[in-house]
């Protein structure tokens, strides 16, 4: 290292301020009187480490560097105190169009799920207390007589999600014997969830069959040995193998497995209680058929587009989900009182038709009309026509939404893009400092356009959005 950039580091160095100092500067005592003193100072000894970090490693990058003075790096551990010190787990606005994105948490809960959230915050609940006897009760039974209704298997189990439910079934099926699988079926879902890295977890032995596009029946039956446990169909959610292939239907398999005595598991991933195609929409496969077909077990996720809290739901023949319910893992894989709440609610509003499409986010979303769309699509426009002027561009273009959480994987839902440029700004460097903002806004870039997708965004959202760009306008850049 030079000696003058040793000299302008240790300049820096003591330029640096002390906590006590800041702490008296009116800005911080704003945050103090927002947020309480003890974690102001928190967040305050973290950036000043952070700074003297980016010192050392002359990481740091203020403008013009060889005239900087205290105040300058005052209000830059203010600026960076200030985004830090809200909390992580906060609401964002979703103009990124895909309905279920596991990244910014999957279904909206309908007002129903919301309400009973609410209630079960305040103060104690009954999750595992017979309320008659005064004994210790079930928490699986809370939920579980309308999954037995709204799918028409013998009884069912929630976990914590369908990740879970698919390791604790084979787990108390299959473990140390053989499952028999399509290679045409060894799906990832979200990066980490693999179906043989879960069925070795669980302690099942894979024993794929057939190729990766064609697997026919005789090749689950040539593999049937006296290890086999279990034959296993999932649903592979998030791609589709089109041209030359052939899948074995579950019917077959189901036949399959009385033949040999053998039960039949199917990981739905998404498993709709509805047939979406009485909306116009693409069909994805409905639990309760997969129940009528004859599988023995059913496993599916709570959020994704049945519209409920993260969680697993394992539908099925009763003497499995017992064995399933008793598994030393269960506890291990349990959910808490706030995912029952919240499951209970929106399981009970798929007994009312009409509000459940009138309130369920997730449906309501997937069957937004055109003219709904576009009626939302020009009230953003105008709205960021209004506070844009002379400083960029905002068009309407014709896009495509997606329903995301490896449901209708390749379909889309045609839809409206409102698509902003600036003059002063590139659309990555929008785009940052729209997730960056309160309430973040989350995008996508089509053509060097920021591009808000009008069907994710909630009514009251709109506003929000022209707000937040219309801070980013105000900034100096
Ligand atoms: C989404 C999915 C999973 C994982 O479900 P999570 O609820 O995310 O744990 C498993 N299997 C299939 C087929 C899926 O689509």
């Amino acid at each position: 290292m030079k000696e003058t950039e040793k000299s302008e580091i240790n300049e820096m160095l003591r330029l640096l301020p002390k906590v006590d100092w800041l702490m008296s500067l009116s800005d911080f005592q704003v945050l103090c009187e927002q947020y309480s003193r003890e974690l102001v100072l928190s967040h305050i000894r973290r950036h000043l480490d952070g700074l003297r970090n980016d010192i050392l490693k002359q990481k740091l990058s203020l403008p013009d560097r060889k005239r900087i003075n205290r105040n300058d790096l005052a209000r830059e551990i203010l600026e960076r105190t200030k985004y830090s010190i809200q909390p992580n787990v906060k609401p964002v606005i979703n103009a990124g169009g895909i309905i279920l994105n596991t990244g910014l948490g999957r279904a909206v809960l309908s007002q129903d799920a919301r309400n009973a959230l609410m209630r079960v915050a305040e103060g104690f609940s009954s999750i595992e207390i017979d309320l008659k006897s005064g004994k210790r009760g079930n928490r699986h039974d809370l939920v579980e007589q309308y999954l037995i209704d709204l799918t028409g298997a013998e009884a069912a189990a929630v976990v914590n999600n369908n990740a879970a439910a698919t390791l604790l079934a084979l787990n108390t099926l299959a473990q140390n014997r053989e499952v028999i699988i399509s290679r045409g079926e060894l799906v990832t879902i979200g990066g980490s969830f693999r179906i043989p890295e879960v069925m070795k977890r669980s302690g099942a032995i894979m024993r794929e069959v057939g190729t990766t596009n064609h697997t026919k029946l005789f090749d689950y039956e040539r593999a049937i040995s006296e290890d086999t446990a279990l034959l296993l169909k999932v649903h592979t959610s998030n791609y589709k193998i089109i041209g030359f292939t052939s899948e074995t239907p579950l019917e077959d398999l189901v036949a399959l497995g009385q033949k040999y005595n053998l039960p039949v598991m199917h990981d739905l991933g998404s498993g709709s209680l509805l047939d979406l195609s009485q909306f116009g929409l693409p069909r994805e496969p409905v639990v309760g058929e997969s129940i009528r077909t004859g599988a023995d077990i059913v496993t599916f996720s709570g959020d994704k587009l049945l519209g409920g809290p993260q969680a697993g739901i394992i539908v099925g023949k009763k003497r499995f989900i017992q064995a399933i319910k008793e598994n030393q893992l269960a506890r291990a894989l349990r959910c808490g009182k706030l995912t029952f709440a919240a499951l209970e609610a929106t399981l009970r509003l798929y007994f009312d038709r009409e509000r459940l499409i009138r309130e369920h986010p997730v449906l309501r979303m997937m069957t937004k009309s055109d003219r709904e769309i576009s009626r939302a699509a020009v009230r953003l426009r105008n709205g960021l026509n209004k506070i844009v002027h002379s400083r960029g561009e905002v068009i309407i273009e014709k896009g495509l939404s997606e329903v995301g959480g490896g449901s209708l994987a390749t379909e889309s839902l045609p839809t409206k893009l409102v698509c902003m440029k600036l003059i002063s700004m590139s659309a990555e460097k929008f785009s940052q400092k729209l997730r960056l903002s309160n309430p973040p806004v989350i995008t996508r870039i089509v053509n060097d356009y920021v591009a808000f997708d009008v069907r994710t965004v909630l009514d009251n959202e709109l506003k929000q959005i022209v707000e937040v760009v219309a801070k980013i306008l105000n900034e100096k850049n």
